[in-house]
């Protein structure tokens, strides 16, 4: 799998760490423990479209948010999670 960052261009899908579903990005406000539950232990693993957090580990290290269908591994788009966070 090849993933194009939006600083580096295209590289392999192995110079990037995979952290998880892009629901990290919202974390929850100080004090609500069901809130924060959720946010660390409760995850959807769907087969199909998923938005997920990788880091370009071996590269520029920024963070990107990527959108990819999980059964074919086809990736509709690449952000950098700074923008997503605006
Ligand atoms: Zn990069």
């Amino acid at each position: 799998m090849r993933i194009n960052c939006p600083l580096c261009g295209e590289r392999d899908r192995r110079e990037f760490y995979y952290m998880g579903a892009a629901d990290y990005l919202d974390r929850p406000a100080e004090g609500d423990l069901d809130g924060i539950h959720k946010y660390l232990h409760i995850r959807e693993n769907p087969a199909g479209v998923t938005r997920d957090l990788w880091h370009h580990e071996a590269g520029c290290s920024s963070w990107l948010v990527i959108e990819r269908n999980t059964s074919t591994h086809e990736i509709h788009s690449v952000t950098l999670a700074s923008e997503v966070a605006k």
